[in-house]
């Protein structure tokens, strides 16, 4: 027996398990054209949760400049470091949040590009 990745959610089961315990993806009977739908939907998840952070993260920077108006009393006073700590972290984020997005981004594009893209995968794309 050894620990595989479920090809559909990525945690760690049995081999010889024949489902996923986690996700419930059946592991016997798994054509080539299953396994990209699955793909094809975890690209999709992904790309979804990644724009959500996006918008979080810039959330976060307009909080940290909220903070920093707060603090300077209308930029009339200097401020403390912590909105401009805050600002910082939230644009690196940023940047490797769009980072990964674009990864993801042409990955599915890459997906898109293959000639023959069964019906239930474009459906999942
Ligand atoms: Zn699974």
């Amino acid at each position: 027996m050894s620990i595989i990745s479920c090809p559909a959610c990525n945690k760690q089961i049995s081999s010889r398990a024949p489902l996923c315990n986690y996700c419930g993806f059946q592991m016997g009977e798994v054509t080539e054209q299953d396994l990209e739908i699955f793909q094809a939907r975890k690209l999709r998840d992904t790309i979804y949760r990644l724009n959500m952070a996006s918008y979080l993260v810039i959330t976060v920077f307009i909080a940290g400049f909220g903070w920093y108006w707060w603090e300077s009393k209308g930029f009339s006073q200097a401020s403390g470091m912590g909105p401009f700590i805050l600002m910082g972290l939230a644009a690196m984020a940023y940047l490797v949040v769009r980072g990964m997005l674009f990864r993801s981004r042409q990955q599915r594009k890459a997906m898109r590009a293959k000639k023959q893209m069964s019906k239930d995968l474009r459906r999942n794309l």
